[in-house]
């Protein structure tokens, strides 16, 4: 009985989740709006968000499928960096 219980409550955990992470988040949002990207949006992130782009090590750039992603320097004060689409220059995720 657990097993088949169990889909459901890991959705449900995940939105009771994403609930407790963004509420917080989007009061800390209008403070440190940068300092929350990086946190949120890690390669973690990235693959739930677009699971389509991600398929075991090889990530793929979520608005144009390209694989040719580059690692850039966002902040040298937390030591952040930015994973960015070199064809399209959309940003994908920090680490
Ligand atoms: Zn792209």
């Amino acid at each position: 009985m657990a097993s088949s219980f169990r889909g459901g409550a890991d959705s449900l955990g995940m939105t009771l989740g994403a609930l407790l992470i963004l509420v917080p988040a989007s009061v800390m949002m209008t403070r440190l709006p940068r300092l929350w990207k990086f946190q949120v949006q890690t390669r973690h992130w990235y693959q739930n968000t677009y699971p389509a782009a991600v398929s075991g090590d090889r990530l793929a750039c979520f608005s144009c499928g390209s694989d040719d992603i580059e690692t850039r320097t966002i902040s040298r004060q937390t030591g952040h960096n930015g994973h960015i689409c070199g064809q399209c220059d959309t940003t994908l995720y920090y680490s």
